[in-house]
């Protein structure tokens, strides 16, 4: 046998154990959720693996997680045959965080407990939970397709470092032993771990199984004799994929904390929608939409994407072809029976199956945003939180460009505030008679597009005119130009006229204007020669004496600076 090795801990997993231990210990239950999803992950995996190579399974084939306690020992001990870690899986999964979004992570906490619970929840706690509630954690793992005695025994304290030992372990799988710490040990109460687990885990798609006592032959109410009952393990959940079971048995609390399993996210989720599709496709798909956005949402490498299965069978996480980029943030599982069992993801880029289950769970997500819409409350949380990523849709998706813009919230000069919560058809709601345009402009802050000068002549007048100052709001009016047949115009640059909401007066007004003013402008000219390429009366300032204004078909002042920026 090998020699036992000490390893350092990742300077972020030290740091992430002490968060940890500290700020979640209010709801330090959920370590047996997270354990548990991992047991069935890993059950997940194996299959996956032995559609190529049935020969994983050996003489192992049922697989389940199951949970054992010790009073004697103080141990709760997680138990699964499914994938196995090899010892460089261990090295990697256990001691480091791979995690892309960590460095954002890390730079948020705040060393606030409450708010660094809610930001570590978002980010996910997994294995290292574990210590919440032990003093010591040992792992004994094998991985499938390796021999008894190239099994790895993890152990460690929780601290600065961890061992790494070799040993001979009989079965495949991974078998998780907590050692409590003091107090802890109602984690040592059946009764207690099997609610805790029903509570969190009834979703899970293999058998749960706690050990069942032998119980001797008994006399029934009747005086007739009940037959012994040998000791067994005996599962406590229903070990059936959730998606696969009838929406009308389905509770909201099954919902939430499955989207829980499949997210990692520990939050509740704002709204699912789960569809059986039969027909010219067939397919199962549980979509969700989160509350919160994950850390590294604007990260281009960052995974994101539906977990994929294909007939039941686990196939993938994170298949990215069935939402488009900028309906990234969704989560779910889509489940196919028109998928080959062999698919890959070099085969997903291009089938017409992908295609059509790409357009279906589009549209759905669409509808279900819409949906959500109508709660306006609940869709400001989403909207503040997505928004950004959903203003990408226009540019992306052409087919569906008329559902997305009515999806979009702006900020306006109805309401002058930051928050965005106006729509297009607020907007043109509030049309003035005779307004045939959705007026816009769009500065490099909230601030700047408020005070703009450009917008003293609309003000005046009563013209609402929608305030765009986030980064991707050139990119979004630039290819949504038009909304219910009317046109988004920018105010800031050639072309507006307001001529046909001003009365006759003032028209003859502006005339006399312009010619009392032909000399000077003249005179203008003259002295800026190229610099310009017009000089003009503008009727469309009141208090500021003059502005920039670009041509309608030239790049805005904005995208000028965004091209400068970039080094063009
Ligand atoms: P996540 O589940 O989000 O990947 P975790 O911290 O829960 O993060 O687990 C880290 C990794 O450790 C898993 O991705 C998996 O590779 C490995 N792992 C954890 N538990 C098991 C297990 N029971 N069997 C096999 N691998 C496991
Ligand atoms: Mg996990």
């Amino acid at each position: 046998a090998g020699q036992k090795q000490t390893h350092g801990f990742q300077a972020e997993v030290k740091q992430l154990l002490q968060l940890m231990i500290h700020s979640l210990y209010s709801n330090k239950e959920i370590f047996l959720r997270e354990l548990v999803s991992n047991a069935s992950d890993a059950a997940d995996k194996l299959r996956f693996m032995a559609l190529s190579d049935s020969s994983l399974y050996g003489d192992d084939g049922d697989l389940r997680v199951r949970i054992s306690l010790d009073e004697t020992a103080r141990t709760l001990t997680i138990i699964d045959n499914g994938v196995g870690m090899s010892e460089q899986d261990v090295i990697s999964h256990l001691g480091t965080i791979a995690k892309s979004g960590t460095k954002e992570f890390f730079s948020q906490l705040s060393g606030d407990q409450s708010k660094d619970s809610n930001l570590i929840g978002q980010f996910g706690v997994g294995f290292y939970s574990a210590f919440i509630v032990a003093d010591k954690v040992t792992v004994r793992t094998r991985k499938a397709g390796a021999a008894a005695n190239e099994a790895i025994e993890w152990e460690s304290a929780g601290e600065g470092d961890y061992s790494i030992t070799p040993i001979t372990k009989d079965s495949r799988g991974t078998e998780i032993v907590l050692h409590l710490r003091e107090g802890e040990d109602e984690f040592l109460s059946r009764w207690t771990v099997e609610k805790i687990v029903t509570k969190y885990s009834d979703h899970i798609s293999i058998p749960v199984e706690f050990w069942q006592e032998e119980q001797p032959e008994s006399e029934g109410e009747d005086g007739e004799k009940v037959a012994a009952v040998p000791g067994h393990w005996q599962a406590v959940n229903k070990a059936t994929a959730l998606w696969t079971r009838d929406k009308s048995e389905l509770t909201d609390k099954e919902y939430n904390e499955f989207y829980k399993h499949i997210s990692h996210d520990w939050n509740d989720p704002l709204s699912w929608s789960h569809n059986k599709v039969e027909g010219k496709s067939n397919y199962t798909s549980l979509l969700y939409v989160p509350k919160k956005a994950p850390f590294d949402m604007w990260n281009r490498d960052a995974q994101h994407g539906l977990k994929l299965y294909v007939q039941r069978v686990f196939i993938m996480d994170d298949a990215e072809q069935f939402m488009p980029s900028y309906l990234r943030f969704m989560k779910g599982v889509l489940d196919s029976s028109d998928l080959p069992l062999n698919v890959s993801r070099e085969i997903l880029q291009d089938t017409k199956v992908t295609q059509s289950l790409r357009k279906g769970c589009t549209s759905r997500t669409l509808k279900m945003l819409e949906k959500l819409s109508k709660d306006s409350e609940k869709y400001q949380a989403f909207w503040d939180e997505f928004g950004q990523v959903l203003k990408e849709g226009p540019a992306e998706d052409m087919a569906n460009k008329e559902q997305i813009a009515a999806l979009l919230r702006f900020s306006s000069t109805h309401t002058d505030d930051t928050v965005q919560s106006v729509s297009l058809a607020d907007y043109i709601s509030r049309m003035k008679e005779g307004q045939d345009e959705i007026y816009y402009i769009v500065a490099d802050s909230f601030a700047a597009a408020k005070n703009s000068p450009h917008l003293e002549v609309l003000r005046k007048k009563g013209l609402e005119v929608l305030l765009l100052s986030d980064r991707i709001d050139e990119w979004l009016v630039q290819h949504l130009t038009d909304f219910n047949d009317k046109k988004l115009r920018s105010v800031a640059k050639g072309g507006l006229d307001l001529s046909k909401l001003d009365d006759e007066d003032t028209k003859k007004a502006q005339q006399e204007t312009e010619q009392a003013f032909a000399s000077v402008i003249a005179r203008f000219k003259t002295a800026l020669g190229s610099q310009v390429k017009d000089v003009k009366v503008s009727h469309r300032l009141t208090d500021s004496p003059a502005c920039v204004v670009t041509d309608e078909h030239d790049m805005s002042t904005q995208m000028i600076k965004l091209m400068e920026s970039a080094g063009q």
